[in-house]
């Protein structure tokens, strides 16, 4: 089966209207924090609604002075992280896709 629970969370706008918990967390410091309702909100306005958290990182803004990635994940029962195959796969993988269609 496909993950298609990521279709539920692929916008800002999605994500505020069904109140959906997103968490954002350091690959590097490895600190953890609720990203909230308000949060969401700020960043709505900053970004546009129809921004998506998919496959996105950031610069780390948990602790001051950490050069690691922020990453976000949302929750399906367990948090679960914010990326699909595709985002994660080597380009080799998206080379062979568009060669074949092509
Ligand atoms: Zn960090």
């Amino acid at each position: 089966m496909r993950s298609t629970n990521l279709d539920a969370v692929a916008t800002l706008e999605l994500i505020i209207r069904r109140e959906r918990e997103i968490q954002v967390w350091c690959d590097t410091c490895r600190v953890y924090r609720e990203f909230t309702h308000a949060d969401l909100v700020a960043l709505a306005e900053r970004v546009g609604p129809q921004f998506s958290l998919i496959d996105r990182r950031c610069r780390c803004r948990l602790t001051p002075g950490c050069n690691g990635w922020n990453r976000f994940n949302f929750k399906a029962g367990v948090f679960r992280p914010m990326s699909t195959p595709e985002g994660s796969a080597a380009p080799s993988a998206r080379d062979r896709r568009t060669a074949s269609s092509g």
